[in-house]
């Protein structure tokens, strides 16, 4: 039986294989069970479990949850505000922490947005006679 540490690293890793006995016995065995046992014989939770039979290719699961993403392309450009050059997804050309703060800055502008808005006077149409 492999343990809960193995069942996380296979899924989260394409490198670490399992051990070929519990993939046989899965494999022969995965339709017999119903997940929330199978999640119980391994310890692990439901959506771990899912994760790990669709890995597998034995059941597929809807649901962007359960689908296994492959690791994302990462390069070190220089941030273009800052200029540090910490490795982020490839085609993000802030780093994360500028990504935030201009989260922060869009937060003010729209709280300041709506301030204007208020203050606005309601419309009176001009009348040219
Ligand atoms: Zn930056």
């Amino acid at each position: 039986m492999f343990t809960q540490e193995t069942v996380t690293n296979a899924i989260m890793s394409r490198k670490i294989k399992l051990p070929d006995q519990e993939v046989t016995w899965l494999r022969k065995h995965h339709n017999d069970f119903t997940h929330k046992e199978l999640a119980e014989k391994y310890e692990v939770c439901l959506d771990t479990l899912k994760r790990l039979l669709m890995r597998l290719e034995l059941q597929y699961f809807p649901g962007a949850k359960y689908q296994i993403k492959p690791t994302p392309e990462s390069w070190s450009r220089p941030c273009i505000f800052c200029g540090c050059n910490e490795p982020r997804p490839k085609n993000q050309y802030r780093c994360d922490t500028c990504v935030d703060r201009e989260g922060d800055a869009e937060r003010v502008t729209l709280e300041q947005h709506q301030q204007t808005q208020a203050r606005k006077k309601p419309y009176k149409p001009e009348v040219p006679w």
